[in-house]
């Protein structure tokens, strides 16, 4: 029997199972190789490891966790879990049953693509979710925003720290007379209609056409599309989730403790401010109170 059992094996996974070998705990990690930030070229933030592709910094993570021998590293998909604290059982793609005291769940998210032709494409490249991630690489462009709700004000405000020309693309949202205002008043231009598709070439995007008919160019889209978990090994148990306005994540406690006893959560799945450092450092806060749940 493992010690624990970490279901979803990047950022916050290896963050977590990188404490437990330290401690000497008997670890397996399942992992699909499908990190969120996939699409990116380069990962932004993380010290020590900025402007790096994701794969290369995971690849890293991975070989420095072979000299814990405690430690195992599974290519293989979690479909179900069972059981209960001290006693937990893990059914994977292989047909394997693995059983550990404690579980960690950082199976992530996955951000749902709209059909719009060109939009998939552009991910991560030129279409991007977050400025800390990738603003600093196109500050003072034409940027767009997507309008995704009310809590899209927030981003208009937010990006005059990267740059004074924004459009905002309301996308078949109704704006309230007293956001147009605000808009107005920052000079963030506003331009009506339903995302129709995206020109681009090779992903790089060139202009953003409207069910209008309009056609508007600019340099970088930001989106927020709606998200669900990458996994729902969460219903099995019916773990508590806490709602956001692009979808949901795992209630954990101060600890990273889930709803149920002996199953912690970390990362996107846990964690609405997605990033990478976030990421690792909740995959290791959550690993160490697992392990410290288990002291005798
Ligand atoms: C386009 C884009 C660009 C981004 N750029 C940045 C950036 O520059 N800097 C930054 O800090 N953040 C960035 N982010 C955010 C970052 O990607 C996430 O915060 C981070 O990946 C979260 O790490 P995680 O370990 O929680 O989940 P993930 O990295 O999503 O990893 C989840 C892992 O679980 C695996 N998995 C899923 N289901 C199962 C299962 N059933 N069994 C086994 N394994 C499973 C997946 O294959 C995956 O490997 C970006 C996000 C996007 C979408």
């Amino acid at each position: 029997m493992d010690d624990v059992i970490i279901i979803g094996g990047s950022f916050a996974g290896l963050a977590g199972a990188l404490q437990l070998g330290r401690a000497r705990r008997k670890v397996t990690v399942l992992d699909t190789g499908l990190p969120r930030n996939r699409f990116a070229g380069h990962s932004h933030g993380l010290l020590g490891h900025d402007h790096k592709p994701p794969q290369e910094i995971l690849a890293a993570a991975r070989q420095q966790l072979a000299r814990y021998a405690t430690v195992k590293l599974v290519n293989a998909r979690a479909d179900a879990i069972s059981g209960a604290v001290d006693d937990f059982t893990v059914r994977t793609s292989d047909g394997s049953s693995l059983k550990a005291r404690r579980l960690l769940l950082t199976y992530g998210i996955a951000d749902q693509m709209p059909a719009t032709p060109g939009f998939a494409e552009c991910w991560g490249k030129s279409i991007v979710p977050c400025p800390y991630c990738d603003g600093f690489e196109v500050a003072g462009q034409h940027w767009g925003l997507l309008w995704s709700g009310p809590h899209s004000l927030h981003a208009t405000t937010l990006y005059g720290d990267w740059t004074d020309r924004l459009t905002v693309f309301t996308d078949g949202h109704a704006l309230s007379n007293d956001e147009r205002a605000d808009l107005a008043r920052r000079n963030v231009a506003v331009v009506d209609g339903k995302l129709a598709t995206i020109t681009h070439s090779d992903g790089q995007l060139a202009t953003v056409n409207l069910d209008t008919g309009r056609s508007v160019a600019i340099d970088v889209l930001f989106a927020h599309p709606r998200n669900r978990p990458s996994a729902s090994l969460h219903e099995i148990l019916a773990l508590e989730t806490v709602e956001h306005p692009l979808g949901f994540t795992l209630k954990v406690d101060d600890r990273r403790q889930t709803s149920h006893p002996g199953i912690y959560a970390a990362g996107d799945l846990a964690n609405p401010m997605a990033s990478v450092t976030l990421a690792s450092s909740q995959g290791a806060m959550a690993a160490i109170f697992a392990q410290q749940s288990m002291l005798a």
